[in-house]
Formats: structure tokens, C-alpha cells, sequence
């Protein structure tokens, strides 16, 4: 569904991919392994073909975000952006740690499922640092925002005061917080990109597993001094 004009928010399994129809077409994150054919069915339906996809952009390396690259990289042959810190796992170079690593007993019941859920290796194309521009919507550049994983960034975009936070903050209840303290893995980092981000005049807030939220700034300032 298009929640702003030419950004659009694609359910997948168990969270959002986003697609941003500029100039370029950019698809930020892709959804567990498995998603690829439904993305690129949401592609045709907008009247979009995959060969039109120009980069996808990987928020982190978590199995509910790159799970479905390799699957795209093949479909679309669009090539791959992350950051720099998260490249060499993407690529299958180091073993990706277990996601569910802090919370022991769903690391335990997830491990069989392993081999099934963590994504296959995929060529990274373009490594990504703080401050990046990026095709697809006026302006938009990656914000470098640790915490949840290393190399975890959100994208913003100040000609639409549009930011897309990836898994850095949840959405909870009307209440902005920060990530999961079962999934991520530094919280004192992932409290210091939450500052970073307060310094931004962002309106939309995007998540990848919440509805968007309004009032971006003031809700990440408010945030930002309690944390
Ligand atoms: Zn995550
Ligand atoms: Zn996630």
C-alpha cells in the first residue's frame, strides 16, 4: 500500500518492506527468505517490472530483512546495498551470530531452524557508511543508527521528512521505544542512535514490524532525554 506518495509499504511474512518510486526504485529491506515473489507481484501490480528495480537496500542482516535477497538479487538482478559492517556476514564471509542469541530459550527451540531461516550468502555491491546519498527519494541518505546489530542504519529522506528505521525502534502502544531487548545487541549503542536520529526534522517515522507513526521528531526527542 502506498502510505505517501511513491512510498510504498509491502507486507511480507512477519514484517514490511518499503519501496520508494523516484527517479530510481529502491527497495528498502526484502523480507524473509521466500519473499521475492511477492514483492515482485506487488511490483507488477503498481505497473512496475523487477527489471525496473535499480538497488536494494538492506537496513541489517537479520533473516527477516535479508532473508529474501539472494531470491531478489536472482529475480530482479537489481544489486545489493548495506553497511559496511554488515557486508562480510551478508556475503557469507563470517557466520552470522544466532538473532535470537539473548533470549536462551527461543535461541534453543530456533536453532533446528536455523539452516531453513538465516539468509544464503549474497553478493553486497555497494557498502554503505553514515552519511550516504541513495537513489530513490530527493535526498535521501543513510543514517548510521548501531544498536540492534552493527551495521543497522535507517534512511532518511528531509525532502519528505520521511525516516525508515529498519528494526532500531518499535512502536508499541502509541509509545516510541527502543528495540528489542531480545534481539539487539547493544541497547547503550541503540540509545545513542536514538539521539542521533532526535537531531532530524523527521514527520513519518517508518518500522519494519509497526504501523508508521506521525510526529516523528518530538516523539524521538521525547525519547532521546529519557534515554
Ligand atoms: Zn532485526
Ligand atoms: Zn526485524
Amino acid at each position: 500500500m502506498e502510505i505517501l506518495p511513491g512510498v510504498h509499504r509491502i507486507g511480507v511474512l512477519g514484517s514490511s518492506v518499503f519501496l520508494l518510486e523516484g527517479r530510481s526504485l529502491v527497495l528498502v529491506d526484502a523480507g524473509p527468505r521466500g519473499s521475492g515473489s511477492r514483492i515482485l507481484r506487488y511490483l507488477r501490480h503498481i505497473g512496475r517490472s523487477p527489471r525496473e528495480l535499480d538497488l536494494i537496500v538492506l537496513t541489517h542482516y537479520h533473516p527477516d530483512h535479508a532473508g529474501g535477497a539472494a531470491e531478489l538479487a536472482r529475480l530482479a538482478r537489481a544489486p545489493i546495498a548495506a553497511h559496511v559492517a554488515e557486508a562480510p556476514y551478508l556475503r557469507g564471509e563470517i557466520g552470522m551470530p544466532n538473532p535470537f542469541v539473548r533470549h536462551q530459550a527461543l535461541a534453543a527451540a530456533a536453532s533446528p531452524l536455523l539452516p531453513w531461516i538465516m539468509p544464503q550468502p549474497v553478493r553486497v555491491d555497494v557498502e554503505l557508511e553514515d552519511g550516504d546519498g541513495l537513489p530513490g527519494l530527493e535526498g535521501l541518505r543513510v543514517v548510521h543508527t548501531p544498536g540492534h546489530t552493527p551495521g543497522s542504519i535507517s534512511l532518511y529522506a528531509p525532502a519528505r521528512r520521511l525516516l525508515l528505521v529498519g528494526d532500531a525502534l518499535e512502536w508499541k502502544r502509541g509509545e516510541l521505544r527502543l528495540p528489542s531487548r531480545f534481539f539487539s545487541e547493544d541497547l547503550e549503542e541503540a540509545a545513542r542512535s536514538v539521539q542521533k536520529l532526535a537531531s532530524l526534522d523527521a514527520r513519518t517515522l517508518c518500522f519494519s514490524h509497526f504501523p508508521p507513526a506521525d510526529q516523528a521528531a518530538r516523539r524521538l526527542r521525547s525519547l532521546a532525554a529519557g534515554a
